[in-house]
């Protein structure tokens, strides 16, 4: 391949040129698994999910393949490919195979389940979200050999790839305890997270965490009359509506004790990089459900108040009656539905304890609360930028997209802080979607020639870390 005269120099480009073909029709086998991981009724499928994968592996050489299919956790595939050096570092990418559902299916243009190209679009269920960018790291690997002209790749590669991100992980944690051994490793790449822009490429270094609870006011056992006891008893839905604006302050700061206490502000490098992407705020306002306004902490710009600050959303509130007409009562109870993103160093628990204390400092006395958490919520992760092996990662995306790169961070959450905790690692992210890939939602697509250089920055990735490392 390093002789290729139309890219020389590029073998890492020529090979993904050359595998190109072979690479989306893999990938469309693979997307035609309805591996809807929410949906018992296809818990067979994310199993033959899981099952393509581990065959596409074994196809393409790799001589240690396993699906971990002992349950609970719906199965997942690990895979090892070891370096010809044994001092070579052990390089783990996670990725997941299992999919979200497709209501309303009558959205989609083309069934969810047969992927279709469209110009350099694929479009598909899982096209991005995430078999997508897996594909693209099983291509990565292809291409590194043939670039390399290597039997054995520079790196120690492990895959593992579980089948219940889109559940939220919930036996992640068990898989982690219970295979310490094959996951060790010295470097996760996590590869779940997009570009910022198809011409502003980027590197992911870190994602939110994310906390949910739910507050309930009860005062009496039923509603009673307005004109037989109000005035004369605690309303819980004024009590919610109190507890809900005294959440911020004027500024839209929470008010949680200590609630930015252990909030690590990103580098002054990492901000200049934050500002210097283009940013279009009708494009920004019209992709955040066509909203009226910018708002947020002063200070602080849009991409830094979604990336690198914590917040409190109001995500519904429930008390009395709202049906139609009056009805005149003082409701026996109310409610609110409430989620904190959380940055690096916050922890979900300290969170949790605050929101109680929160909770318990604006009960009215005559009422009852109680704060009904959901889950243990997933902790925030940032890596340093600093670390040499964010620094190949973006290295070999600059080579890889021709052009220069910079560092983004994204504000939805993923497992990156528990594959940390557990594998004791940095964790780096290589992914090469798009924002605007309608993942979760009808229609999701993959732009191709973008997961193509995404699988040569891997390639380029494994060639460079040996060094970068040592
Ligand atoms: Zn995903």
């Amino acid at each position: 391949m390093s002789g290729d005269p139309e890219n020389p120099g590029q073998p890492e480009r020529a090979a993904v040129a050359a595998f190109a073909d072979d690479f989306l029709i893999g990938l469309r086998e693979w997307l035609a698994i309805p591996s809807i991981g929410a949906d018992p009724a296809h818990h067979g499928d994310v199993a033959a999910s899981a099952h393509w994968l581990a065959d596409a592996l074994r196809r393409d050489g790799w001589p240690d393949v396993r699906v971990w299919d002992e349950g609970p956790a719906l199965p997942a595939v690990y895979a090892c490919r070891p370096a010809a050096d044994p001092e070579a570092p052990t390089v783990l990418v996670y990725g997941h195979h299992d999919v979200q559902p497709v209501d309303p299916v009558e959205q989609w243009h083309h069934p969810p389940f047969e992927a279709t190209v469209i110009g350099e679009e694929l479009v598909g269920r899982g096209a991005s979200d995430d078999k997508g960018q897996v594909a693209m790291h099983l291509l990565g690997v292809r291409a590194h050999l043939a670039a390399t002209g290597a039997a054995q790749p520079s790196v120690t590669v492990k895959l593992f790839v579980e089948g219940e991100e889109e559940s939220g992980s919930p036996h992640l944690t068990r898989l982690l305890d219970e295979h310490r051994d094959d996951l060790a490793c010295d470097l996760v790449v996590f590869t779940d997270t997009p570009l910022y822009g198809r011409d502003a490429p980027t590197v992911c270094t870190g994602q939110r965490g994310v906390y949910g609870a739910e507050v309930v006011f009860t005062g009496g056992r039923s509603d009673v009359h307005s004109g037989r006891a109000g005035g004369s008893v605690p309303n819980p839905a004024t009590a919610i509506a109190r507890l809900v604006a005294a959440l911020h302050d004027e500024d839209g700061r929470v008010q949680l004790r200590d609630f930015y206490a252990d909030v690590t502000e990103p580098t002054a490098a990492e901000r200049a990089d934050y500002a210097a992407l283009p940013f279009d705020e009708a494009e920004w306002l019209a992709n955040a459900g066509g909203a009226r306004g910018l708002a947020g902490e002063p200070g602080w710009s849009t991409l830094e108040r979604v990336w690198v600050r914590p917040t409190a959303e109001v995500n519904g509130i429930e008390g009395g009656y709202t049906g139609p007409g009056l009805k005149t009562i003082v409701p026996a109870r109310a409610s609110v539905k409430l989620s904190f993103r959380l940055v690096p160093d916050q922890r979900p628990e300290r969170v949790a304890d605050a929101l109680r204390e929160f909770v318990a400092r604006h009960t009215p006395a005559g009422l009852h609360a109680e704060v009904i958490a959901r889950g243990d919520g997933v902790p925030p992760y940032a890596v340093d930028v600093s670390h040499p092996a964010v620094e190949a990662v973006r290295d070999a995306v600059q080579a890889a997209f021709d052009q220069p790169v910079r560092f983004s961070r994204t504000g939805g959450s993923g497992p990156a802080a528990l594959l940390h905790e557990w594998l004791g690692v940095p964790v780096v992210y290589l992914g090469a979607t798009l924002p605007d890939d309608r993942i979760h939602a009808p229609n999701e697509r993959v732009v191709v020639p973008l997961l193509l250089r995404g699988a040569e920055a891997a390639a380029r990735l494994w060639r460079l870390l040996p060094e970068r490392l040592s």
